[in-house]
């Protein structure tokens, strides 16, 4: 459906490149499937374009240039040479014992003689390639047998001249199934149909860097002339770079532009909700806390729209801070509304505002997929009749129905998961009242990383744990000693203590991380009996909520949970969280997962277990998590172990998955895509002028369609 509307959309020009891939020779079935999993992991083949693998550029290439004469030919390397083809030598059958012989070719020059060797040849494609008296290239590896050179079954055999053998060939990321050699044949077709694009970059700029054209610099990058054409700084994979950081600081622009434009109002509590809740806390605030808030305040009051993000890591009380906004909202006579990630942290916020509002006079209640019939019906006349203070939810609380009398601030929990932009536009379309948004998240996030993902927005930090939390000790421990780990387990709840345990994530599959939970579950309930619970997400939410709670109660000792639950829970007496696997883990997961504990005054412990053999990296994790509790130091370290690439780590760290852009390596281009976005956006607001057309070519080329979609609702 979407698919459809988007291709008619989509300016002409662009058409070449949005061709399937289907369409290229030799790509059937079996190509497409192994296409999909190389270039876009997540799409349906039919969906893979000529554009997926276009932008799909070499990582390295391999000499080719001339070697010398055979006499210089070195054994057990690769050697391109200038031959003569002397003589053919087709075997005698029935040498070997299965099939024929090798087929042999002597070749020569004035140096020396090569033996080329082919098994299972088509005889008469040799012989017509390879006639004798002529000239030609051979690349390959060179061998040695029985005294003789050799080169089994050469890469290339090109012309004498040189002109159909790359003096680099690139080579390309490969998945299981892919040659090399496969896909330069279907990116020669695929660089055959290229059309020439309207240049968006600013023209200036383009002199300045000595950047070609997107054509030319499509096709250097995949043709390099030399090896340094294949750095992520030469000229032509700059520029590819920066088009594609271009195009995702563009769509980010229009998002802040949709958002700030609605005027917001100006916001001005008068103070007695807020000092009610206070006056209620066990506890003060801590400088940053207040801080903040001076912060938020400020930004509610100014007549523009609040973006801002609170970034704090776990257990840091961005929660009350939070609430004490969405008071002030209140006492301006408005409504709030807080959305979690998941059901679950949906019904923690709820729970823990719930006591701390509930005292303040303050109607809070929760919306999510499962309040349904009569009860929702009810809840949103309430909603509607301003009954409703606070709302709290899943994103359910911004669908269709959901009419707040009032909505005055919106409050967005990402915890670690990001992909906010997406939330960002779902806001900037669906609370059109000109509510302030307020973003909360967990992990303290890097520069490039904030650029990439928020563009500009304006950021509050807590970088000041609340007191009285005690250090979390954190040991590494091979798997071969779970039992000494459940000993260890046992002790301490025999002590009171309670414990998270986290089974090991399996990527490709939720019923097979499941499966490994249960079983832990069994073994940890013949020794705990009763006192062990079991969550994960195919359990109904009736059932997680009553696990939840006879945990959060004391009635459970341990919990064990696949990583598909958030633990974003809140249990102060929990104090031990032992993960399984948690060298499959990523750091910035790692340190979520531990945050869970040390909360209380307990002394608290982390123990990682492991299964050996340990990769480089994941040792490295692993002794980063044992070093240090800091957020920012774990994600720094987080940025550097991953180079700011691997998919999976992307997902995890928010990083948005860049085909051409490497992060740290562009993040000059970074912050020039970022300011040239906002000049744009500046001098033409819907991208509408002539001269914008190419910026909403480059939007379409990057299929950043939502950007535009937003740009023309504006
Ligand atoms: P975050 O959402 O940042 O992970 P929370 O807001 O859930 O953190 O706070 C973690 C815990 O710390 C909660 O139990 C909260 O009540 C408590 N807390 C928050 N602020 C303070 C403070 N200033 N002093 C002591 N405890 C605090
Ligand atoms: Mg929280």
């Amino acid at each position: 459906m979407a698919e459809r509307r988007l291709a008619s959309t989509r300016p002409a020009e662009l058409a070449p490149l949005f061709a399937p891939l289907t369409g290229l020779k030799g790509v059937g079935p079996r190509i497409a499937g192994l296409l999909k999993t190389l270039l876009r992991p997540k799409r349906q083949p039919e969906a893979l374009y000529l554009v997926d693998l276009l932008l799909h550029l070499p990582s390295g290439g391999v000499d080719r240039r001339m070697t010398g004469s055979i006499s210089e030919a070195r054994i057990g390397e690769l050697a391109t040479l200038k031959v003569r083809i002397a003589e053919h030598r087709p075997g005698v059958q029935g040498r070997f014992r299965r099939g024929r012989a090798p087929y042999r070719i002597l070749v020569e020059d004035d140096t020396g003689a090569v033996e080329l060797v082919y098994f299972n040849a088509d005889r008469s494609y040799l012989q017509r390639t390879l006639p004798v008296g002529e000239e030609r290239l051979i690349s390959g590896k060179v061998e040695a047998y029985d005294g003789y050179l050799q080169m089994p079954h050469p890469d290339y055999v090109a012309r004498a001249d040189g002109t159909d053998l790359p003096d680099v060939e690139p080579v390309y990321p490969l998945t299981t199934g892919l040659s090399n050699g496969l896909l330069r044949k279907l990116m020669d077709q695929a660089l055959g149909r290229v059309p020439s694009l309207p240049e968006w970059i600013d023209a200036a700029w383009l002199k300045k860097n000595g950047w070609p054209g997107f054509k030319a610099a499509l096709l250097a990058s995949h043709r390099p002339a030399s090896f340094a054409d294949l750095e992520a700084t030469a000229p032509p994979r700059a520029r590819l770079a920066y088009d594609e950081l271009l195009a995702n600081q563009l769509a980010l622009a229009a998002i802040r532009q949709r958002i700030r434009k609605a005027r917001g109002r100006s916001i001005r509590g008068d103070g007695h909700i807020r000092k009610k809740i206070l006056d209620a806390l066990p506890f003060e605030l801590t400088g940053a806390q207040r801080f903040a808030l001076s912060e938020i305040d400020g930004d509610m009051a100014d007549g523009h729209r609040m973006l801002r993000l609170l970034q704090g890591d776990v257990g840091s009380g961005k929660t009350i801070v939070a609430l004490l906004a969405m008071a002030a909202a209140i006492e301006a006579g408005g409504q709030a509304a807080l959305m979690a990630p998941t059901e679950i942290l949906a019904r923690q916020h709820a729970k823990t505002l719930e006591g701390f509002a509930g005292p303040a006079g303050l109607k809070v209640e929760i919306l999510t997929g499962r309040e349904k019939g009569k009860t929702r019906q009810a809840l949103l006349e309430r909603l509607g009749a301003g009954e409703i203070d606070i709302l709290i939810g899943t994103h359910a609380l911004f669908q269709e129905g959901v009419d707040f009398k009032d909505l005055a601030l919106a409050v967005i929990d990402e915890q670690h998961r990001f992909g906010v932009h997406q939330r960002l536009a779902l806001q900037g379309k669906s609370t059109g009242a000109g509510a302030e948004l307020l973003v909360m998240t967990a992990t303290p996030i890097p520069r490039t990383l904030l650029l990439t993902n928020f563009g500009e927005m304006d950021v509050s930090k807590l970088d000041e744990k609340p007191p009285g939390r005690t250090p979390i000790k954190t040991r590494t421990v091979p798997d071969e000693r779970l039992a000494e780990v459940i000993e260890g387990a046992q002790r301490a709840v025999a002590n009171g203590a309670q414990v998270y345990w986290v089974c090991p994530l399996v990527a490709e599959s939720e019923t097979l991380d499941i499966a490994a939970a249960e079983e832990r579950f069994a073994v940890l309930q013949k020794i705990f009996g009763d006192h062990v619970g079991l969550i994960h997400g195919q359990l109904k939410a009736k059932e997680k909520d009553e696990v939840m709670g006879r945990f959060a109660a004391g009635e459970l000792s341990i919990l064990v949970s696949t990583t598909v639950i958030e633990v974003g829970v809140d249990v102060p007496n929990a104090s031990i969280m032992i993960i399984e696997h948690a060298e499959r883990f990523g750091l910035s997961q790692l340190h979520q997962l531990r945050g869970r504990v040390g909360r209380g005054a307990k002394e608290s412990a982390c123990i990682l277990l492991y299964r050996q053999p340990l990769t480089e990296t994941a040792k490295e994790r692993l002794n980063v998590m044992r070093r240090t509790e800091d957020g920012f130091v774990i994600a720094e370290e987080d940025l550097r172990l991953r180079g700011g690439g691997e998919v999976l780590g992307t997902r995890q760290s928010g990083m948005p998955a860049f085909r051409l852009a490497r992060l740290p390596e562009h993040t000059e281009l970074l912050e020039a895509a970022r300011d040239e976005a906002r000049l744009a956006l500046t001098r033409d607001p819907t991208l509408s002028e002539p001269r914008s057309q190419a910026l909403k070519t480059l939007l379409y080329l990057f299929e950043r369609d939502d950007a535009i979609r937003l740009l023309r609702a504006g």
